[in-house]
């Protein structure tokens, strides 16, 4: 082809409050700020500066006042829309910000009124959830607040590997490419990818965080009045909807946006009723949001294991180790799958308990999984504990009792604790 004769770069002029909706193809894309002013969810665009995408990140690029961008390849999608809801996301964080100023300047012994904003973004899967979290952080952020990012989705989560829930501090909108720093998040393992695995223990952590996240805004004035941000899952049907509804209390939101779903929200707002002061907020979902089929979502997930431990550009090397079998212990959580009462004595209980922690024997099976290391002292912690980190175990040695694993990081394990749950990776 005639490709090194085609100039690929191209000039892009966008009327205010307008978008460049893109989805990269397979190979990646430049991108840079010609003038004007843009941002990409939230986080502003610096003038004149090459910005590599890497292949399939979708993602928009919106200008208040206009802008022109110049981009470097070619995209698989790459449209202009002029009907989006961003006015509307952008009134919500004016209104949020008053309240993190109204708390500011309140007493900071008073719990309630020195207390800012809770927010939790709800809705169906595909409705912009995540996306508008991440608007609504880096806005804050960019006006100098610290809000806090809490994710409970253990799917697509955007903090560290699937199958966890986690908390962070945003102190900076949020880089569009390299998402969320990976710092020192507040992490508990759930340990599988779909909340149904084991519903009650999927609601303990999320107590687990809560409580100790409210213990951390008890001590801190500043995070306090930023308030939080949650993300959720897109389970809003039967037990995913007792479950939003149980982390809408037990993290005491206090503005719950709808994305997207007229049913969820007058559910909502029927049940929260009673309830102190929440406020249930509809919110149109953007014609921009774009469906991700259940292999684009494997396939990202599998993408975060691979980031924790080799980087988002293969910048990192994850050490090999190897252990005896006797220097680690290995726990599951839950009984597995419950005897049907049918097969059971007349009158006996199943005895499976969700959140009963159970010894695993190292064998075979735990070839490519991956475990969670916990701060546990001791086995009966390791619900209540949070997890320092995870390692992927690459080869048991049944004859010589060893286990070869990956850890993000040289040195000893934090701890000898780790956790199993179903989630595994295969190295590609
Ligand atoms: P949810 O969290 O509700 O499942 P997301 O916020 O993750 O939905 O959005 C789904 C996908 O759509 C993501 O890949 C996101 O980057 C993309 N996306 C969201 N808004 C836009 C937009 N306005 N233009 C282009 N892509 C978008
Ligand atoms: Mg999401």
């Amino acid at each position: 082809t005639s490709s090194n004769s085609t100039p690929t770069i191209k000039q892009v002029k966008l009327e205010k409050e307008c978008e460049l909706r893109i989805e990269v193809s397979d190979s990646p894309l430049r991108l840079r700020l010609l003038n004007g002013n843009a941002e990409i969810f939230g986080t502003e665009l610096p003038p004149e500066i090459w910005l590599n995408f890497p292949p399939r990140l979708k993602f928009a690029v919106f200008t208040w006042y206009g802008a022109t961008i110049e981009m470097d390849g070619t995209p698989e999608t790459g449209y202009t829309a002029d009907e989006t809801p961003m006015v509307s996301y952008v009134n919500v964080h004016a209104i949020l910000e008053g309240r993190r100023d109204r708390a500011k300047k309140s007493p900071s012994d008073d719990s309630v009124l020195s207390q800012g904003p809770r927010v939790i973004v709800v809705g169906p899967s595909d409705s912009g959830k995540t996306t508008l979290s991440r608007m609504l952080l880096s806005w804050a952020a960019k006006q100098g607040w610290k809000p806090t990012f809490v994710d409970l989705d253990i799917g697509q989560g955007s903090i560290t590997v699937p199958g966890c829930i986690a908390a962070t501090p945003i102190e900076m909108p949020i880089d569009p490419v390299e998402g969320i720093p990976l710092e020192m998040p507040l992490v508990y393992f759930y340990g599988h990818t779909s909340p149904s695995n084991n519903v009650e223990l999927y609601k303990v952590l999320v107590k687990e965080l809560a409580g100790i996240l409210e213990r951390q805004f008890a001590g801190n004035a500043e995070s306090r009045a930023a308030g939080m941000v949650l993300n959720t899952m897109g389970w809003i049907e039967g037990l995913g909807y007792d479950m939003l509804l149980h982390a809408i209390r037990t993290f005491k939101a206090n503005v719950v946006l709808v994305l997207g779903q007229e049913k969820l929200c007058s559910l909502l707002r029927d049940v929260l009723k009673g309830e102190p002061k929440v406020d249930v907020v509809k919110l149109q979902r953007s014609g921009g949001v774009v469906s991700r089929p259940v292999k684009f979502r494997q396939r990202s997930r599998s993408n975060r294991i691979r980031e924790y431990f080799y980087g988002l550009t293969n910048d990192l090397s994850p050490h090999s180790n190897i252990s005896n079998f006797g220097d680690l212990f290995v726990y599951r959580v839950g009984g597995g799958p419950q005897a049907p009462r049918s097969a059971l004595p007349i009158g006996a209980e199943p005895a499976a308990d969700p959140t009963r922690v159970v010894a695993v024997n190292i064998n075979r099976d735990l070839l490519h999984a991956v475990l969670a290391v916990s701060f546990a002292k001791e086995p009966d912690e390791i619900i209540s504990s949070n997890v320092a980190g995870f390692i992927y175990v690459t080869d048991i040695d049944i004859q010589r009792k060893k286990i070869t694993y990956l850890t993000p990081s040289a040195g000893e394990l934090p701890s000898k604790y780790l956790i199993l749950g179903t989630l595994t990776w295969l190295e590609t």
